[in-house]
């Protein structure tokens, strides 16, 4: 998925040499001569990387990106500008327009074609978490209010101590992150009280690569560190280098002997991409975890305990240890409700869904499956002592003061339990088919019901397993 780059440039030459490159290497190109067409042809083209020029006709790099990034929907376009040797505060000055790179001429191919490997990759993830958003939202699943940014982790890796040391200070004085040091081997080790880095600074030995090119491919593959922003600090001399370092998933370089005030500018750019990508990861645990929980009880919801169930039956079926489910109702319910109103219902139902999530185990399962209705799934339980486990339930719940406001007196209430212990010898498992969760659902069902009809506040137990 090589990708589509526009280059504005008003050079002729130029812009044919690079679009030959970028031609062999499977990229379709498109061009503009002034950054007036650049701007024109984004809208109607949609690149998915710039490269440009430091100096156009009607206008430069820095009022190109600035004019370029006023557009939401062009917040996450890479752009590359290709210069000839400038002054640090240029350089910070076009970082801070929000142009991702400065190549200097002549542009080695091998590490241009890096370089845009690693933006591009970048962006895919922008614009995949992007997606994901506008989903959630058309969900309902409400975005992540953005809270105080606190100082972000940074991580200075280096072989050499003194440099370590050289760094911190220097760095210290440019940002309020909270700067850490540390060895290439402690890094690669992962020490115990290890806090994770939002951002590693790698320095690469030009004397063992290996080792912090190693690092680099770790610090990728690693699932705790996997969405660090990386930053490789390396001699630039080396193209072969720099480029091995972007293809491993650095996000970033900076050359030996960088300036320390064009680093922190460089980390607050990496930063801004990583808590970016944090904000709408949450997001989307947010939006999974909404989907499986009940949201007035906390407790899970018909979606998840359903194939919760499967599972355990599976794994019943596996080791030959029985397992039993419970289906608790609260009885009279439509009594309180009528009584006291709904919301006095609702407080009935988290009180009650509270007190049962407190009498089972950790390894329990309790989902409320209905409106007054709860499912408890215990693995490893024989019947006995499912028996004796449903019936403390009733104990606890009967026995439960539910405080009203505006009563004196507290409420109480009690629930009817059917249990059914589901069998590790069904007929399924000579076929390998699933287990059937509807024969076990069935028979706590019925047992339910004779729990009711026989006056409620009690427990029935199924006579036969289910499947
Ligand atoms: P039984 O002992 O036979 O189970 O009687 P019951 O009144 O509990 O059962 P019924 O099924 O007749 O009524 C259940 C009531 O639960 C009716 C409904 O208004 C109420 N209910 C269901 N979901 C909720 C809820 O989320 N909040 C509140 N407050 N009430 C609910
Ligand atoms: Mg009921
Ligand atoms: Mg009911």
């Amino acid at each position: 998925m090589p990708g589509k780059i526009l280059i504005v440039d008003d050079i002729a030459t130029n812009r044919i040499v690079l679009k030959v490159k970028l031609s062999s290497a499977f990229y379709d190109v498109i061009q503009a001569r002034s950054g007036k067409e650049g701007l024109n042809s984004i809208q109607s083209q949609f690149p998915d990387l710039i490269i440009l020029a430091a100096t156009l006709p009607d206008m430069d790099a820095i009022a190109f990106c600035k004019e370029l990034r006023q557009i939401p929907a062009n917040a996450n376009i890479p752009v590359v500008c290709i210069s000839n040797e400038c002054d640090p505060e240029t350089r910070i000055a076009q970082l801070a327009a929000g142009i991702d790179d400065i190549l200097t001429k002549p542009v080695d191919d091998l590490l241009l074609l890096a370089r845009l490997r690693s933006l591009l990759r970048s962006r895919d993830t922008a614009e995949e978490l992007r997606m994901r958003e506008v989903t959630d939202r058309a969900l309902g699943f409400a975005d992540k209010k953005r809270a105080f940014e606190h100082p972000a982790q940074i991580t200075l890796v280096s072989s050499d101590r003194a440099e370590v040391f050289r760094w911190k200070k220097e760095l210290g004085t440019h940002t309020r992150h909270v700067l850490t040091g540390t060895s290439m081997k402690d890094a690669m080790r992962q020490l115990p009280n290890h806090v994770e880095p939002d951002i590693y600074v790698v320095a690469i030995d030009q004397n063992n690569t290996d080792e912090g090119l190693r690092l680099l491919a770790d610090i990728r593959a690693r699932a705790s560190s996997r969405h660090a922003a990386v930053i490789a600090v390396l001699n630039d001399s080396d193209r072969r280098l720099a480029a091995d370092a972007l293809d491993l998933g650095a996000n970033d370089l900076m050359p030996y002997g960088f300036g320390t005030r064009e680093l922190a500018f460089r980390i607050e750019a990496q930063l801004k991409r990583k808590r970016m990508g944090d904000r709408l990861r949450a997001n989307m645990r947010d939006g999974l975890r909404a989907a499986v929980i009940d949201p007035l009880t906390g407790l899970y919801n018909r979606r998840y305990a359903m194939p919760h169930l499967a599972r355990m039956a599976e794994t019943a079926r596996e080791t030959g240890r029985k397992y039993t489910i419970m289906l608790a109702d609260l009885d009279h319910f439509k009594r309180v409700n009528d009584t006291y109103g709904h919301a006095v219902g609702d407080t009935v139902l988290v009180a009650v869904a509270n007190q049962l999530r407190e009498n089972l185990r950790d390894v329990d399962m309790i989902a409320r499956i209905g409106g007054e209705e709860f499912l408890i799934a215990m693995p490893e339980t024989d019947r006995q002592e499912a028996r004796v486990a449903a019936r403390r339930l009733c104990r606890v719940i009967q026995n439960l003061p539910i405080q009203i406001p505006g009563h004196d007196a507290a409420l109480h209430v009690t629930i009817s339990i059917g249990v059914a212990v589901g069998t590790t010898d069904d007929a399924n498992h000579t076929t390998g088919a699933r287990p059937d969760i509807d024969a076990i659902l069935n028979q706590a069902d019925k047992a339910l019901y004779g729990a009711k009809s026989d006056g409620r506040n009690q427990v029935t137990l199924s006579a036969r397993p289910a499947a």
